[in-house]
């Protein structure tokens, strides 16, 4: 397990649409558990693979519904993921993505998605997720076509520390 270095805008490798992953070795676990490592030493919520430099189609998300008290941060880790479902409503709020440091955009995203993907395993699974969690999805899922939160934002700012502070990355 390893903390590996953050791809960052402009670099080509995050334009990339990345491939699928075809085989679910040791390797493959290695590089799972690699964007975990990363992505909490970072921190941040999501990560994709391209944002460490290998162009796979896999996310990794951390997160915690702050709304319940009892909560505990739940784990995904989604391969080749597919929407099946995105919700006719769309939301508009702040994100900042780790690949685009210092700046945060309104993005505007489909309230809720139903996604389908395999897990680290290769075992077929389906994700429902709305508000938060399907915002963090939308954002690595389109990491993997090659897609940035500012090719989508409205706008872009740099925020203050305090803004900085309430938005999840
Ligand atoms: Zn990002």
């Amino acid at each position: 397990m390893a903390v590996r270095e953050i791809v960052k805008f402009p670099a080509p490798s995050l334009r990339l649409k990345a491939k699928p992953v075809q085989v679910f070795d040791k390797d493959f676990q290695a590089l799972v558990d690699d964007m975990f490592d990363t992505m909490r030493d970072a921190p941040g919520v999501g990560l994709a693979a391209p944002q460490i430099g290998e162009s796979l189609r896999v996310v990794v998300v951390e997160y915690t519904d702050d709304e319940r008290e009892d909560a505990k941060p739940k784990k995904y880790v989604l391969v080749n993921p597919e929407y099946v479902y995105k919700s006719e409503e769309t939301i508009s709020d702040v994100e900042a993505c780790l690949s685009v440091p210092g700046l945060a955009g309104e993005v505007e995203r489909h309230q809720s998605v139903k996604i389908q993907a395999k897990n680290r395993f290769g075992k077929p699974i389906t994700v429902k997720a709305s508000g938060w969690l399907a915002r963090i999805f939308q954002h690595e899922i389109d990491h993997i076509d090659g897609v940035l939160y500012i090719d989508r934002a409205a706008r872009v700012f740099q925020p203050t520390v305090e803004e900085m502070e309430q938005i999840k990355d």
